[in-house]
């Protein structure tokens, strides 16, 4: 983590903290938060906004708070809380005992409220929704004023307090700012501090049937909590003078600055909450972390690493434009990662059965196999084999083309760690014509995978040893979408999803060193890409390990080839 941090590159945000520190402008403190609203899990643009806030604070020997920005209590609950906390301590973060809510300043705030009609600075409307939009004005229209503006302090006091008190329907009250109607900035145009809601609330139960907006609640929690610099993205930007504003009419110290950055927006996904809220609803996912979903909980059951994620948003960087950052980009820093950690393993996917005739039946011989080709360190393990194996049906081909340099009839190639075998035969199907086994003879001389007369092979293929072999479920995951803008096509982004994005393969065979793999660990299957356990068994109560990532990046060929 040090080294991480160490290495930031500065960008806009950091300079100006870094200029805010030279002034001594907030007495050398540096305090940020992370905010997130409990009503989805968190999903890899929070990963962005988390480094970067968390990032801050380590990098200027500061805090960051990890807030729930719980203030509306509509689709709010506990379960997205946990999610929160388990997914901001996975990517490697701490807040120590910093762990509020915004819900706990519900009294405060409404005190602040009470205060601004005292002052003038705030009124009880009775305009409809409709009215208020209606009134509000346009880009290049001033609004109007509602007839409610001008009420008394005292009338505006007892009807807050009557809205407190349940006495009126929803959408017949809100309390907003008394500000300027002709503002060139809509925002700030008698925006709206609470209104009335009628649903209970995951922590306050019915206590509370006001809740104050956003903008009012924000910049409060913030100075609450002695936030210094308050990092949001870039639609808030028009916000900041209303955050501004109330800082300034509450008169309330300290004073935290707003500070906008360009939202983390990916390639082949969608990350909106809403969006993945109804990729769960409707099924399409299995739920919030589906490994197909670019959630973190998706994508620590698919297998990408905290550190992958942590290097991924490094790279990114913060800027103050919107852009669109590739998928690829993502799939390599966990390649990365993982090619540095993973245990090289031996799985077939589609198992084609191998018959070595020359090798004597009954007999098995154990294989030493390092796990990592270019770490001794970690170790090796035997691998036993047979006379019957599986190797991956597409290795095989009863008449190749010539490019094809795996096994075919008459063909010799290099067993993974093992001998050299030369295919005799096919078995087939009398009707099909599919092959069903493939006979072969191996050279007893080459177990050291070379041969004592110097012949070369042209490949070399993975395969586990039948007799041996564990059962399991494997889950080959692509990209959720086939297009990489689904939310800007005509129609649905539903349109746009991947039919291939998942597909099961129930019955593959896996060297037995797997048996104890546990689940969450990481794999590399030589040859043919990254897996990792799931936590559950497939239906026929096999272990199910999901591609975490292919060893290359296959999109990218596609995006050439169909380049005109
Ligand atoms: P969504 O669009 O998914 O509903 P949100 O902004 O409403 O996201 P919040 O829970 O309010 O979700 O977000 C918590 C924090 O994470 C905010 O500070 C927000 O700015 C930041 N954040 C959310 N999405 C992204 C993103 N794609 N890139 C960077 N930061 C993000
Ligand atoms: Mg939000």
């Amino acid at each position: 983590m040090e080294q991480t941090q160490a290495s930031s590159p500065s960008d806009f945000i950091r300079d100006i903290i870094e200029e805010d520190l030279r002034t001594h402008k907030h007495q050398g403190r540096v305090a940020t938060r992370f905010p997130p609203e409990p009503n989805g899990y968190p999903h890899i643009g929070h990963a962005k906004s988390v480094c970067l806030n968390f990032g801050i604070a380590a990098q200027y020997k500061g805090t960051c708070n990890l807030r729930l920005d719980d203030t509306d209590p509509s689709g709010e609950s506990m379960e997205y809380v946990e999610s929160i906390i388990r997914d901001v301590k996975w990517l490697g973060f701490d807040w120590d005992d910093r762990l509020y809510y915004a819900s706990d300043y519900y009294e405060k705030l409404y005190q602040f409220a009470l205060q601004l009609i005292r002052t003038g600075k705030a009124y009880v409307c009775e305009l409809g929704p409709d009215e208020i939009r209606e009134y509000r004005g346009t880009l290049t229209e001033p609004g109007r004023e509602s007839p409610y503006r001008n009420r008394t302090v005292d009338e505006n006091l007892s009807l807050f307090e009557r809205m407190r008190a349940g006495e009126f329907e929803e959408g017949s009250h809100v309390l907003r700012a008394k500000i300027d109607m002709a503002s060139p900035n809509i925002t700030m145009r008698d925006p709206i501090m609470y209104r009335i809601k009628r649903e209970t609330h995951y922590r306050t139960g019915d206590r509370w049937c006001i809740y104050p907006m956003y903008d009012f609640a924000h910049c409060l929690s913030d100075s609450i909590e002695g936030i210094t610099h308050s990092i949001c993205t870039l639609e808030f930007e028009n916000n900041r003078p209303l955050y501004d504003w109330f800082l300034e009419e509450v008169g309330i110290r300290p004073r935290p600055r707003q500070i906008e950055f360009a939202r983390l927006n990916l390639s082949y996904t969608v990350m909106s909450k809403r969006k993945l809220m109804e990729l769960v609803a409707k099924g399409i996912v299995s739920g919030w972390d589906d490994p197909q979903m670019p959630t973190l909980s998706g994508m620590r059951r698919r297998g990408y690493t905290p550190e992958a994620i942590r290097t991924f948003c490094e790279r990114i960087g913060v800027s103050k434009n919107d852009s669109l950052i590739d998928m690829a980009l993502l799939e390599n820093c966990v390649r990365e990662d993982l090619n540095e950690r993973a245990a090289r393993v031996m799985a077939v996917l589609r198992p084609l059965k191998v018959v070595i005739d020359n090798y004597p039946e009954g007999k098995s011989e154990e294989l030493d196999c390092p796990f990592h080709p270019q770490k001794p360190e970690m170790g090796s393990r035997k691998v036993p084999f047979s006379r019957i194996l599986y190797i991956d049906r597409e290795d095989f081909m009863e008449e190749p083309p010539k490019k094809f340099f795996r096994l075919s009839p008459g063909k010799e190639v290099r067993l993974r760690y093992g001998y050299f075998i030369t295919c005799t035969g096919v078995v087939k199907v009398p009707d099909t014509g599919e092959v069903v086994e493939v006979h072969c003879t191996y050279d007893p001389e080459t177990r050291s995978g070379f041969a004592p007369d110097g012949r070369k092979v042209n490949a070399t293929i993975h395969w586990v040893s039948a007799a041996h072999a564990i059962p399991a479920e494997v889950r080959l995951y692509d990209r959720l979408f086939n297009v990489p803008e689904p939310l800007a096509g005509e129609g649905d982004f539903t349109d746009y999803l991947n039919p291939r994005s998942l597909e099961t393969l129930a019955d593959c065979r896996l060297e037995p060193s797997l048996a104890d793999a546990q689940p969450g660990s990481r794999f590399q299957f030589e040859r043919l890409g990254y897996f990792c356990v799931d936590p559950g068994r497939s239906s026929a109560g096999t272990a199910v390990f999901n591609r975490t990532v292919t060893l290359r990046d296959s999109w990218a060929k596609i995006a050439v080839k169909t380049t005109p």
